[in-house]
């Protein structure tokens, strides 16, 4: 199998995807191979190589490598190639987006093309960063004096398929920013985008070994870069499951750990709220992406007076916002999940919704579509703490309505789950609002909307979302170790 393929995507553009590792700004072929599949056609698209644990140690050792000599790179020359990557990458926006798009199954217009011009945005804000990684001065008495330094280290990054270039966005952008050389893992399930990605970093000028890209299995390239000796750092996101893992493994040699994993969470409705806007926005957060968000409002819980007018207009809503399609449709909004062990997984879910006993509000419809993981946008009413939709993160067009009378219910059930990664709350009484946030044990809470993050605002999780904020100055933070130095100016022994 050759290096690259010309692949030609269903917009009639062909482009050569590169298919090999990229290790020292080069192309490396392995002896094993992944498929990667189409989820709206269950077609093979491609193959590409995959890693195994030499090929992660080379790649490491790569990264390692080239620390000291980029150590010596100011920060202002950084943020030139960071932006000049922007550049690039936004230029060939179309073209990248219609990869995603083919790989993941999100649907070109209304979702791919957003992931990437996020990249685009984040690396920019990044780039703005390089240059003002800062110690800090901390005068002690007798003439003494400690300065901090801010040292990059050498790190491993493991992202999902949900969000294949923006999630390795959220972890290379601030890398970079820092002086990190990386060793970043795609999903095995959307390795594209980012090889395609990996060109265009050394397009933009970065030496050999800063950026290096494996495609691999979880239990053998991503197991190797959480256990590996030569790391300071692995980054995950992915399922909490696999984040337990990951940690456990990055304990041989006490790496820093940072972990964005699963959610399950509550979008709470008071009375007051401007429920046009509430059903909008919990359309909105729910089903993007096909629900499959780590920041998905799947519980919806609803104050009793205004449950019923509630439902209706949710629903009305998801029927109006929601159109299951091929992801190169301009109409679709709604594309495939994304493999057929996620669709089983979610058709089970829905299974046991009715089977518990919650009332199926919308669902079952046909979605038109002859092939592919498509799942109709599915609303279960009626449901409580103790249904298994309730408790257990979907990661599906599917959301869950409860239904609570008290500010002191809503918080409970609200909090009553082993994630914290998000929370929503829709009332016009700001002080309720505000008392309500405070309360909620989530690392973002929407006051009045949903899932609209900003690259600027610290983002993770409480209890078993995670550990560690990335986004914003957070993003930076988790990117260096600090060094304090001593300065004795006067005071002699
Ligand atoms: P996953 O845990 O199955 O896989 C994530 C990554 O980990 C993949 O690259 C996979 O190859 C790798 N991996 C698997 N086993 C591994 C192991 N033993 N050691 C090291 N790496 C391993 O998750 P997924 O199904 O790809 O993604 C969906 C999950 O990601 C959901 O739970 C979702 O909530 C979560 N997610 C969280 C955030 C966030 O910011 N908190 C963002 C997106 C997705």
């Amino acid at each position: 199998m050759s290096l690259f393929q010309e692949i030609e995507l269903p917009t009639g553009h062909k482009y050569q995807q590169p298919l090999g590792l990229f290790i020292n700004n080069e192309w490396v072929a392995t002896n094993t191979t992944l498929e990667t599949i189409n989820p709206a056609t269950e077609q093979v698209i491609t193959k590409v190589y995959a890693a195994g644990e030499k090929e992660v140690d080379a790649a490491v050792a790569a990264a390692r490598g080239v620390y000291h000599s980029w150590l010596q790179v100011p920060g202002e020359e950084r943020a030139l190639k960071m932006l000049k990557l922007a550049d690039i990458l936004e230029q060939n926006a179309e073209l990248v987006a219609a990869v995603e798009a083919l790989d993941s199954g999100k649907p070109l217009h209304s979702n791919a093309r957003a992931d990437i011009d996020g990249v685009v945005e984040y690396l920019r804000y990044c780039a703005g960063w390089a240059d003002k990684i800062h110690g800090k001065t901390i005068p002690l008495s007798n003439n003494r004096l400690a300065i901090t330094r801010r040292y990059p280290l050498v790190v491993g990054q493991i992202v999902p398929w949900n969000y294949p270039l923006s999630m390795s966005g959220w972890k290379f952008c601030p890398a970079l920013a820092c002086g990190c050389p990386l060793v970043i893992k795609s999903s095995e399930l959307t390795p594209l985008s980012l090889l395609l990605f990996a060109q265009y970093v050394k397009e933009a000028g970065f030496p050999a070994g800063v950026f290096n890209v494996v495609s691999g299995l979880g239990s053998v390239a991503g197991q190797r870069l959480a256990e590996h000796p030569d790391l300071d750092k692995v980054a995950f996101t992915g399922s909490t499951a696999t984040g337990a893992k990951v940690m456990q493994s990055a304990a041989a040699n006490l790496k820093n750990v940072s972990l964005e994993c699963g959610g399950k969470s509550p979008l709470v409705v008071f009375d007051d709220a401007d429920l046009e806007q509430a059903a909008k926005w919990a359309s909105f957060g729910v089903m993007y992406n096909s629900g499959q968000n780590c920041t998905a409002n799947s519980r919806v819980l609803v104050q009793d007076t205004v449950y019923e007018r509630f439902l209706e207009l949710f629903k009305k809503q998801i029927l109006e916002d929601w159109k299951v399609g091929d992801p190169f449709d301009e109409n679709a909004t709604l594309g495939p999940v994304i493999s057929k062990t996620q669709y089983d997984k979610i058709q089970r879910y829905i299974e046991s919704g009715k089977r518990e006993g919650a009332r199926l509000v919308l669902g079952n419809e046909p979605t038109g579509q002859s092939t592919g993981y498509f799942i109709p946008p599915t609303v279960f009413a009626d449901c409580n703490q103790n249904m298994t939709i309730v408790k257990e993160e979907i990661f599906g067009p599917v959301v869950a309505v409860a239904k609570f009378s008290s500010e002191e219910e809503a918080v409970k059930n609200a909090n009553d789950t082993i994630y914290g990664l998000a929370a929503m709350v829709f009332s016009k009484d700001f002080h309720r609002a505000h008392r309500v946030a405070e309360q909620l044990e989530a690392g973002s809470v929407y006051i009045n909307s949903s899932n609209d993050e900003s690259c600027r605002v610290p983002f993770g999780g409480f209890k078993m979302s995670g550990i560690g904020r990335e986004l914003g100055e957070s993003g930076i933070d988790l990117y260096t170790q600090s060094k304090s130095i001593y300065l004795n100016i006067g005071n002699k022994l």
